[in-house]
C-alpha cells in the first residue's frame, strides 16, 4: 500500500477522542441558550417600555424606533462584556452562500497607555464593512463600495465561544448605500412580510378579525458525511472541491441497507454530542440525530422555528459541524455528492406558515370550517408550485446539487407536489364535483365536510417527491445540503404570497353570507385544482415513466444549473419578485449574474483539479504499474517462459485512453474568449463537464486493475468504512 494511504489508515485507526468529557456542563436546561442575548436577558436588562416596544417589533413586525434600538444595543453590549467578550461582529449573509463577519474590539486606546471601552448603541446597530469584495452582480461598483449592515432584531444576538475568548455576534442585513439588497437576509425578511400581509387577508375572510402576525416556519434537516481527516488531507479533490473527482466503486456500498438508523459508531456519537452541546449553548433547538442511508452519512435536524431565525440557526449548524469535526479527527463534508454511486446529501426543508393566535395553517382542522381554510392554504401552495416551478427549481440550482438532483436516488429536477392518498382524493373530488354542481349541490360540500382528520404522520410517505405534503407542512426535498435555506425560503414565501393574494382577491368579491361564501370557496378551490392539478403526482418520482408523463403534462424539467437559471430568469419571475417588494428587477438580475458566475468558478476549479490529479497522481501510478508488468514480461521471456501479456495490454490501453482524456480536458478547460456569462455556463456544461466525466471513467478503470501499493489516493472503501 502507498505510504500516504498507509499513514492515513494508521492515523485513522489510532485516533482517540479527547478524554475530557464535553458534557460536564451541568443540566441541559442550564446551558441551553446560555450564550444568547435571549428574551429573558432582555426582560431583565431593559426598561419595561423599551422591552415592550422591542417585543412588538419581533412579534408584530412594527418598525423599530431608533432610540429603542440604541438602548437595547447598550444593554446587549454590557451583557456581552460581562460575559468576557472583547469584540463584536456583525454577521451577514452575502451571496456567496457563506456567512461573513468582521470583528471590532469594544475597546480603544485612552491616550494614556491604557484602554477605554468605546462602543455606542449606534455602532452595534449599524456597521459599514468595506464590501467591495463581495459579489454584487454589478449593483455596486468598487468605487461606490459602501455596504451597510443593520441589526435584524428578529434574530437574537449571541456569543461565540473559543478557548481564547468570546465574540458578540449580531445577525445583520446587508445592503448597498442605495438600499439594494446585497445579501440573503434582506429578501428573506421582505418575503416574510409579503407572506404575512397576504395570509392576513385570507384569514380575515375566514373570520379572524385579528389573526396576529403570520410567520413562515422552517425546519431544515441537514445531511452530511464524516470521513477521517487523514483521508481528507490525502485527497486534493475533497480538500478543494468538497467531493471526490475520482474513485472506483467499492465492493460494498450501501446495498446491504445496514446503515440507515443503524447504531452510531462511538467516535461519531461523541462528535454528535459535542455538536449538540455547542448548538444548545447558542439556543439552536437541535432535536434529531441519526445514521443516514449511505455509509459514513448522518443527519441532524432542529425543531422548526420562524423562517428567519431558522435560517441563521441553519448557518450555525453547518459551521458547528465543520468546527467540531477536527477535534474528533474527522472532516465534515456538506457537499451534495461527495461520493459517486451512493446517496448524496440534501437539506429537506420543512415549511409551513402560522402564528400564535391561529396555529399552523397547514394543519387540517377538526371541523369542516377549519378544513375549508386549510384546503385554501393547501391549494394556494399547489398553485404556487405550478405557476412558479422554475423559481423553485432555480432556488436549488448550483453546481454541486447537479450531481444529486435527477440522479436516481434524489428527487428529480421536475417540480411536482405529493399530497398523499387522502388529500389527493379530496382535491380530486373537488375538481370532479364541479361538473355535478348544478344537479347535486351536496357533492362538493361532501368532499370538504367529511374530510376526516388527517393523521399527522401520513402513512404513505413519499420519499421521492421534491415537494411533499407531510401531514401539517410541506417538505421541499430538492434543497441541497451545502446551500443556505434562505434562497428556497425567499422563493417559497414569495410564490405562496402571490397565490394567497390571488385567493384573497377572488374571495373578497364573494358575498359575506356564510353559505354563499362557502360555495364561492368551493368554486375557487375547484378552479385552482383544475388549472394547477398537473403538478400533483403521488407516484414514484424516480421512474422513467414519470419523466415521460411530466413532459406530457408540460412540466418544466431543467436538468442542470445553467438550464435552471436560464428558465428562472423569465418575465414572471421578475414580476412576482417586484410585485411583492422582495427583489427589484436590478436586484434579481444581479443575482442571476452572481449564480452563473459561481457556477463558472465551481466547475472551473473542479476541472483544473481533475487535470491536476489525473496528471500527478493517477497517471504516475499507472505507468509505475505498467513498468512493473513490462519488467515481468521481459524477465519471463528471457528465461523462455511463455508470458501472458493480457494485464499489460489492458494497462497500456487504459493509459493511452487516459492521455487522450487528459489532453482533451486540457484543451477545453480554458473558456474561449468573448462568451457571455450565460454562454460560458453552457460551454462548461456541454464541453468541460463531459471531459471530466471521461477522465474519471478511465482513471477509475485504472484504479480497479492497478497494484494497490502503487495507488496513492485513499480509496472509497477506506474513506467510507474506516471510522
Ligand atoms: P423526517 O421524518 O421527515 O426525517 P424529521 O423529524 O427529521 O422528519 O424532521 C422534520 C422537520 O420538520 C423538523 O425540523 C420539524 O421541526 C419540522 N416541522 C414540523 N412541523 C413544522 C412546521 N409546522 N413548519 C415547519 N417545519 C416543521
Ligand atoms: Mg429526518
Amino acid at each position: 500500500m502507498s505510504i500516504t494511504r498507509q499513514k492515513a489508515i494508521e492515523s485513522a485507526i489510532q485516533h482517540r477522542a479527547s478524554e475530557e468529557p464535553v458534557l460536564n456542563r451541568g443540566h441541559i436546561l442550564e446551558y441551553f441558550g446560555q450564550n444568547v442575548f435571549s428574551d429573558e436577558q432582555m426582560r431583565e436588562r431593559l426598561p419595561k417600555a423599551i422591552y415592550k416596544a422591542l417585543r412588538k417589533t419581533i412579534e408584530e413586525g412594527v418598525p423599530l424606533d431608533y432610540s429603542v434600538a440604541d438602548v437595547v444595543a447598550a444593554a446587549m453590549a454590557s451583557w456581552a462584556v460581562e460575559r468576557g467578550a472583547t469584540h463584536y461582529a456583525h454577521i451577514f449573509y452575502p451571496l456567496t452562500g457563506l456567512t461573513a463577519e468582521k470583528h471590532d474590539s469594544f475597546y480603544s486606546p485612552d491616550g494614556k497607555g491604557g484602554l477605554v471601552g468605546d462602543f455606542s448603541g449606534k455602532q452595534l446597530i449599524q456597521g459599514e464593512p468595506d464590501a467591495s469584495s463581495f459579489p454584487s452582480g454589478g449593483i455596486r461598483a468598487t468605487f461606490e463600495a459602501r455596504g451597510y449592515t443593520a441589526w435584524d432584531v428578529t434574530s437574537p444576538a449571541y456569543l461565540t465561544e473559543g478557548r481564547h475568548g468570546m465574540t458578540l455576534c449580531i445577525p445583520t442585513a446587508f445592503c448597498s448605500w442605495t438600499g439594494e439588497a446585497l445579501d440573503k437576509k434582506v429578501p428573506l425578511l421582505r418575503s416574510m412580510q409579503a407572506l404575512n400581509k397576504q395570509a392576513q387577508r385570507v384569514l380575515k375572510l375566514f373570520g379572524h378579525d385579528d389573526p396576529g402576525m403570520i410567520s413562515a416556519s422552517a425546519g431544515p434537516e441537514q445531511e452530511y458525511f464524516l470521513v477521517d481527516r487523514s483521508f481528507f488531507y490525502a485527497r486534493p479533490d475533497l480538500l478543494s472541491a468538497g467531493r471526490t473527482l475520482f474513485g472506483a466503486r467499492p465492493p460494498k456500498g450501501q446495498e446491504l441497507e445496514d446503515q440507515y438508523f443503524g447504531a452510531i459508531p462511538d467516535r461519531v456519537l461523541a462528535f454528535m454530542m459535542e455538536v449538540d452541546t455547542e448548538l444548545y449553548k447558542l439556543g439552536v433547538p437541535v432535536k434529531t440525530r441519526h445514521n443516514e442511508v449511505a455509509p459514513a452519512q448522518y443527519e441532524i435536524a432542529p425543531v422548526f422555528e420562524s423562517a428567519n431565525v431558522a435560517t441563521d440557526h441553519q448557518y450555525l449548524i453547518m459551521q458547528t459541524l465543520q468546527r467540531v469535526a477536527p477535534k474528533y479527527g474527522l472532516a465534515c463534508l456538506l457537499h451534495e455528492k461527495p461520493f459517486a454511486g451512493i446517496n448524496g446529501s440534501g437539506k429537506h426543508l420543512n415549511w409551513s406558515l402560522g402564528g400564535p393566535k391561529v396555529g399552523n395553517l397547514l394543519n387540517p382542522g377538526a371541523t369542516p370550517h377549519d378544513n375549508m381554510q386549510f384546503l385554501v392554504f393547501c391549494a394556494a401552495a399547489i398553485r404556487a408550485v405550478n405557476k412558479h416551478a422554475v423559481m423553485l427549481r432555480g432556488s436549488v440550482a448550483h453546481a454541486s446539487n447537479d450531481h444529486r438532483l435527477g440522479a436516481n436516488e434524489a428527487p428529480p429536477a421536475i417540480m411536482s407536489v405529493f399530497l398523499g392518498e387522502q388529500l389527493a382524493d379530496v382535491f380530486e373530488q373537488l375538481a370532479a364535483g364541479g361538473a355535478k354542481q348544478s344537479k347535486k349541490m351536496g357533492v362538493l360540500t361532501v368532499g370538504v365536510d367529511t374530510l376526516p382528520p388527517l393523521p399527522k404522520d401520513a402513512t404513505d410517505r413519499n420519499r421521492t417527491s421534491p415537494f411533499a405534503f407531510t401531514g401539517n407542512r410541506f417538505e421541499f426535498r430538492a434543497v441541497g445540503s451545502s446551500q443556505s435555506i434562505a434562497g428556497p425560503l425567499v422563493v417559497l414565501n414569495t410564490v405562496i404570497a402571490d397565490s394567497l393574494d390571488y385567493v384573497a382577491t377572488e374571495l373578497e368579491k364573494a358575498p359575506r353570507d356564510p353559505k354563499k361564501f362557502n360555495l364561492a370557496v368551493q368554486k375557487l378551490l375547484q378552479k385552482i385544482i383544475r388549472e394547477n392539478g398537473r403538478v400533483i403526482f403521488n407516484g414514484d418520482n424516480y421512474s422513467a415513466e414519470w419523466r415521460a408523463e411530466a413532459a406530457r403534462r408540460g412540466l418544466p424539467n431543467a436538468a442542470s444549473t445553467p438550464d435552471a437559471i436560464d428558465a428562472m430568469e423569465c418575465k414572471e419571475t421578475y414580476e412576482v419578485f417586484a410585485k411583492y417588494g422582495v427583489l427589484s428587477h436590478r436586484e434579481a438580475e444581479s443575482r442571476f449574474e452572481i449564480y452563473r458566475e459561481k457556477y463558472i468558478k465551481d466547475v472551473t476549479i473542479e476541472a483544473k483539479l481533475c487535470l491536476n490529479i489525473a496528471r500527478t497522481m493517477v497517471f504516475p501510478a499507472g505507468i509505475k504499474y505498467q513498468q512493473l508488468l513490462a519488467q515481468t514480461v521481459a524477465a519471463l521471456s528471457a528465461v523462455n517462459k511463455a508470458s501472458c501479456t493480457t494485464t499489460l495490454d489492458e494497462v497500456d490501453g487504459l493509459l493511452a485512453e487516459l492521455q487522450k482524456a487528459v489532453q482533451r480536458l486540457e484543451q477545453v478547460v480554458v473558456i474561449p474568449d468573448g462568451l457571455s456569462v450565460k454562454k460560458q455556463c453552457a460551454y462548461l456544461l456541454e464541453t468541460v463537464v463531459p471531459a471530466m466525466v471521461e477522465t474519471r471513467r478511465v482513471a477509475d478503470a485504472l484504479e480497479r486493475v492497478c497494484a494497490d501499493d502503487i495507488w496513492s489516493l485513499p480509496t472509497y472503501q477506506e474513506m467510507l468504512f474506516i471510522r
